[in-house]
């Protein structure tokens, strides 16, 4: 349910309601908004009476969520939700690009990347210590020391980090080096992992499990959200299909849906979605024309030698060609990047 008050009502009158909602042995969620402030409430099993609240000072109505997710739906939080870092808000003010390659190989190979990025106006840096890998016999990511090499390339460039936890181990270390938690498509359904990163006081990226529905993928932005943790963005990378000629099937169909249900951010990923390189700056400006709030998108100076995903990954020229041709797009489509 979801208590929305009175434009005008006052921090005592909001805090009377959060105290009743805890009287009630329910979880209050305090949403504010543009124009009013509402109060989300979880942790019921059945219905919640709402007599209980309506009658309370400041309160305007109480409103029935009718999805199974709740925090995450529109019906609770009418606004978009923008993620604010120290690097830049991300939502749907400005189109933002995430890039960087799959993995944390070595510091030099995230120096010279954050160094481009950073020349060519990107703000955040993509690439993954701790890497899910097919094959126990893949490279598997430099771990904790990988971490502290993001952590470097933030301090001497500027640049914000996207990066994965995959383990709830090594959660608090992964939340230092982050500015944006990246949970990757085969944990969208670890929930211990979900509830772990719902008490993080970082974002979460969660990429979309490769085989969820939308409500499924919606499900999974809610258990991070009960956690207390609302600053989470959607990644679509694709899906399963029968389809061959590419990695996945990314499914850019899901964008309107998601936006329209959710008030999350949605992000695309056209690396994992296409799985070779020749096909990502298509999906890219497909994804901003679709209403995409910014791609996560995997580059690399040398993709022939990366030591994970690099038919995906665009050179840096490339990567550069890209960005010009998304600033043109964006004007068209009247969107700030
Ligand atoms: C990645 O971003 O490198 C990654 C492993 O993504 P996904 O979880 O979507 O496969
Ligand atoms: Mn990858």
């Amino acid at each position: 349910m979801l208590v929305v008050m009175q434009s005008d009502a006052s921090p005592e009158q909001i805090a009377r309601v959060i105290a009743a909602i805890r009287e009630h042995d329910l979880t209050p969620h305090p949403l504010p908004g543009s124009t009013r402030t509402a109060i989300g409430i979880t942790g019921n099993t059945g219905a919640v009476d709402a007599s209980a609240f309506e009658a309370l000072a400041g309160v305007k109505e109480c409103i029935r969520v009718t999805k199974p997710y709740k925090l995450a739906s529109r019906e609770m939080h009418r606004d978009d939700t923008v993620v604010r870092t120290p690097f830049g808000d991300l939502g749907p003010k400005a189109f933002a690009v995430i890039a960087g390659p799959c993995s944390v190989e070595n510091e030099p190979l995230v120096m010279r990347t954050a160094e481009f990025l950073v020349s060519k106006g990107v703000r955040f840096l993509r690439a993954g210590a701790f890497k899910p890998r097919t094959s126990p016999y893949a490279f598997q990511g430099m771990g904790v020391e990988g971490l502290q090499i993001l952590k470097r390339a933030r301090e001497k460039f500027g640049i914000g980090i996207v990066t994965e936890l995959m383990d709830t181990e090594y959660a608090e270390a992964v939340e230092e080096a982050a500015d944006v938690i990246q949970i990757g498509t085969r944990n969208m359904q670890n929930f211990s992992l979900l509830k772990r990163v719902g008490k993080c006081r970082k974002p979460v990226l969660l990429k979309r499990g490769m085989s969820a529905t939308l409500e499924e993928w919606l499900m999974a932005a809610e258990y991070v959200m009960a956690g207390g943790n609302y600053q989470v963005i959607l990644c679509e990378r694709g899906v399963r299909t029968f389809s061959d000629h590419s990695r996945n099937t990314l499914d850019l169909s899901v964008i309107p849906p998601a936006k329209a249900l959710s008030h999350l951010p949605v992000f695309v990923d056209p690396s994992h979605g296409t799985g070779k390189r020749a096909y990502v700056p298509a999906m890219s400006k497909a994804a901003l024309a679709a209403g995409a709030d910014g791609i996560l998108v995997e580059a690399h100076p040398d993709p022939d030698h990366a030591l994970s995903d690099g038919a995906q990954s665009l050179d840096f020229p490339g990567l550069e060609k890209l960005l010009g041709e998304l600033r043109t797009l964006a004007t068209v489509l009247g969107r700030e990047m």
